[in-house]
């Protein structure tokens, strides 16, 4: 299952649950944010490092400095994608 296919399970769960007492909407909401996260993002690139020739660029969800590579920010934990679909 797809982090997307994850949410949109969450999503339909949470119009079920929605009226228990006891239902912790907040827990729903940090599910949802950490599966977002394992989605893979595009950086904004914003150039190269002269120091090593790779890209380096902003990170979609926190806006820290990432480099070509870097598979998930080390700031967020956002997966990220630089375009060159190795999965
Ligand atoms: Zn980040």
């Amino acid at each position: 299952m797809k982090p997307s296919e994850a949410v949109a399970n969450i999503e339909y769960a949470r119009k079920w649950l929605g009226s228990e007492s006891d239902f912790s909407d907040e827990a729903l909401d940090m599910s949802i944010s950490a599966l977002e996260k394992q989605e893979p993002q595009r950086p904004k690139i914003k150039g190269l490092l002269f120091y090593s020739y790779h890209m380096y660029g902003s990170c979609p969800c926190c806006k820290g400095q990432v480099e070509e590579g870097w598979r998930f920010c080390p700031w967020c934990g956002q997966a990220l994608n630089w375009g060159d679909d190795d999965d």
